[in-house]
């Protein structure tokens, strides 16, 4: 019997291959979820489903900041599966940019997909939740949930809205019997680090700044979130764990 054996679980922005949300919805399966993925790209969302163990999972296109498909997907999931017990608010991007340069649309676009959608997906997601008492949300923050680094000025914004989001969540979801926590990763091995993979730089700069001395796996965000979404954690609400190999507790 895995840790999810009969749950349902819905992971946005999980159809990139190498991605954090792909890498989580693989081994929810394996925990015996199952999974909706969903993401920009409808085909994309649906070979991820079809890639994982097991069986009964969906890809779907839902873009997170568009509330009418956020609407939509949270009803197609209910009415296909009969119930949300799990949402992982992963989809993201990045935008770098020094704020000087920056235009208003941008910051606001960053805004939204990183987090008024969590709020719009949680809440709907929520909703269903509260009417069967048990729930939960997790939230992807990043380490810029507390530290800022110049040129990602809304991603930081952002990302600390999420860490104060999931504990607003927390204080009025907690009595519906919902459990919201965020998990802030470091720097992992995605798509979205291609370019600071590939900068000599910033490679070495994220290996003599991390205890552990290496950028993290999808698997080990993974990990937290499994956790997180198990029976295991069900006193934990409220809270930010940071999958960072320790680089946030160092100066
Ligand atoms: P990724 O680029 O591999 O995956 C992000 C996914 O989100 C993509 O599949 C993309 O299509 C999807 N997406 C983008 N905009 C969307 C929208 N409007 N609606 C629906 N889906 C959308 O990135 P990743 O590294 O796997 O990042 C996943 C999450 O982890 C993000 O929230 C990111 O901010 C966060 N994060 C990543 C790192 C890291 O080092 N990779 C560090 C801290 C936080």
């Amino acid at each position: 019997m895995g840790l999810l054996t009969g749950k349902i679980a819905v992971v946005t922005g999980a159809a990139s291959p190498r991605g954090l949300g792909k890498a989580t919805a693989k081994l929810f399966a394996e925990h015996g979820a199952t999974v909706v993925i969903t993401d920009l790209d409808e085909a994309q969302a649906q070979a991820a489903a079809d890639d994982l163990p097991g069986e009964g999972h969906m890809g779907m296109a839902c873009n997170v900041t568009d509330k009418e498909a956020c609407f939509a997907t949270a009803a197609a999931v209910i009415e296909k599966l009969g119930a949300v017990d799990i949402l992982v608010n992963n989809a993201g991007i990045q935008f770098r940019k020094p704020m000087l340069e920056l235009e208003t649309a941008d910051w606001r676009r960053v805004l939204d997909i990183n987090l008024t959608a969590a709020f719009v997906v949680g809440r709907e997601a929520a909703k269903r939740m509260a009417k069967r008492g048990r729930g939960k949300v997790i939230n992807i923050g990043s380490l810029t949930s507390e530290l800022a680094r110049a040129t990602v000025a809304p991603y930081t914004v952002a990302k600390g809205g999420i860490k104060m989001l999931t504990k607003a969540m927390a204080a009025e979801w907690g009595e519906l019997g919902i459990q919201s926590n965020a998990i802030g990763p470091g720097y992992m091995v995605t798509d979205m680090n291609e370019a600071l993979l590939s900068n000599p730089d910033f490679d070495a700069w994220v290996k003599g700044r991390t205890p552990m001395r290496r950028w993290g796996l999808p698997e080990e965000l993974a990990g937290t979130c499994i956790y997180l979404a198990s029976d295991a954690s069900n006193y934990v609400s409220g809270q930010i764990i940071y999958a960072d190999g320790g680089m946030i507790s160092v100066l």
